[in-house]
Order: structure tokens, then sequence, then C-alpha cells
């Protein structure tokens, strides 16, 4: 079994292009790690970019959602979600969801290309995160209180 960290990425429709020029440019830091992305950006970086990717359903069928689940097991290291802040979305909710298991675990996210940048190139996203006790309370997953 694969000891490297997960990285997930999403991106809605209004950001793909960002996102296939992003990981085409940081394709070789990608490689690095095991990713899982939502559906059509997991196509996206297979066929455009050549990364291997696992991929979970499309965003708006449940994708975002499997995300976060994962996120709250502690399987993933950091999330590249790159949001189209100008568009409606029908799964604003799974959206909000993810956002808020990574602050309710303190888990890495970066929404835009420029803090995509800045977290891809941190040497800390090396470090594989410790998994979730179940049972935890949520003082102690939030680091005690
Ligand atoms: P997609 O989902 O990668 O399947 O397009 C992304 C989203 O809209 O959440």
């Amino acid at each position: 079994m694969s000891k490297r960290p997960t990285l997930a990425i999403i991106a809605h429709d209004g950001r793909k292009a960002d996102l296939v020029a992003w990981a085409t440019f940081n394709r070789g830091r990608l490689g690095e790690f095991d990713l899982v992305a939502t559906a059509t950006t997991g196509a996206l970086l297979r066929d455009k970019v050549g990364l291997a990717v696992r991929s979970v359903l499309s965003g708006p069928l449940g994708g975002d959602a499997q995300i976060a689940a994962m996120v709250v097991e502690r399987r993933i290291r950091a999330v590249f979600f790159f949001v189209d802040p100008l568009s409606a979305h029908p799964h604003d909710p799974d959206i909000r969801t993810v956002l808020r298991v990574c602050n309710v675990h303190n888990v890495p996210i970066a929404t835009n290309v420029a803090a995509a940048d800045l977290m891809l190139s941190s040497p800390l996203l090396q470090t594989v995160p410790e998994p979730v006790r179940s049972g935890a309370s949520s003082a102690a997953v939030a680091g005690g209180e």
C-alpha cells in the first residue's frame, strides 16, 4: 500500500482551463503524490496532463461529498479546490461541506491558483496525516481544550 500523501483536486467548470494549465506546469511535483479528483477534473488530469488519478463521482453527483468524507477520515493531506465564485452551483451545500470539514479538521485547502502555488511548494505536504481515531471527541480532534 502506498505511503505517499494523497492530494484531492476539484475544479469547477469555469476553472478547468486554469486547472489544466496549473497541473501541467506542476506535473512533476503532483506526480510525487497519490491524487484523487472529482470525475471530470480527474479525466482532464489524466487525458490532458498525463497524471495518474483516482476518481470519485462528479462534483454535482456527490463527488465533493465523497472528498469531504475522505477529509474527515484523515485520508487527504490537502485539498486543491479551484472554485468559480462567479457561477451558481447546484451542489453548493456539498461545496460548503468540503470547506467546512477542512476547517474542522485543520486540513489545508487552496481555493485559487495563487494559494495552490504556495501550498504545493510547501515541504510540509510530504508528511502523512495521523489516521483518525474513531470515537475521538470534537475537542480532541480540534487539538484539545
Ligand atoms: P467535476 O466536479 O470535476 O466532476 O466537474 C467538480 C465540481 O463541480 O465540484
